[in-house]
């Protein structure tokens, strides 16, 4: 599965690798970043930038003062990254990044989905409760309830894709919706649509059948 990966639009903003990087996300994005970066080069290239940013920081504290740090780091960055990019990851058979088998220890075939309806299945995972992580199932073609959010909504397409008012997103795409968002995801006919999505506060539906089916699949 490393042929796709050059084909990612959508990356991870500056907020979140530096909040992961620092240890400030919660649990779920964590994970989602996590799983990003284990099939993106150029954001674990950046992710390694901020690392060395926070190194600096705290190596330099009362000795020096922080924008040659910073500029240095932007050099990096401007420079590729390169003294910080990884290896490739090794090709894998399933959808699963490295970062999510291993947290879920398994494959897409180890998931236990639960319908919400309308041939969409879910799967919560296992998170602090500060934000929550879910496994969105999705048949080519069916559209999710129009919702807007209360927080920040991260949503990295696994297998498959969906579209939205904004843009198209493909296999390693990550959609960041905020509370300035709303939208209607509409999988592409075809294969079913695979996410990883986290939120931190619940969605906002209009319909009352949407805020009912809201209270029994937790979103
Ligand atoms: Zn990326
Ligand atoms: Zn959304």
């Amino acid at each position: 599965m490393t042929s796709d990966m050059s084909q990612i639009k959508h990356h991870l903003s500056d907020e979140l690798l530096m909040g992961y990087a620092a240890g400030t996300l919660p649990e779920a994005f964590n994970l989602v970043v996590a799983t990003h970066i284990s099939i993106c080069d150029e954001c674990r290239a950046r992710l390694g930038a901020y690392e060395a940013v926070g190194g600096a920081v705290l190596e330099d504290v009362g000795t020096t003062d922080m924008s040659s740090t910073l500029s240095d780091v932007f050099d990096i960055i401007d420079a590729g990254g390169t003294e910080f990019r990884a290896e490739p990851a090794a090709p894998k058979s399933d959808i699963f990044p490295d970062a999510l088998r291993d947290y879920i220890g398994g494959d897409l075939d180890s998931v236990k989905w639960r319908s919400v309806g309308m041939g969409v299945k879910q799967a919560i995972l296992p998170t602090s409760r500060s934000a929550s992580a879910r496994l969105l199932y999705i048949p080519g073609g069916a559209q999710m309830p129009d919702h807007g959010h209360r927080g920040t909504e991260l949503t990295l397409v696994l297998q498959g894709a969906f579209k939205d008012e904004d843009d198209r997103f493909a296999r390693g795409d990550i959609e960041i919706a905020t509370e300035a968002d709303h939208h209607t995801p509409v999988a592409e006919e075809g294969e079913p649509c695979i996410c990883l999505a986290a939120t931190d506060a619940p969605l906002k539906f209009d319909g009352m059948i949407a805020r009912i089916a809201q209270k029994f699949a937790r979103i």
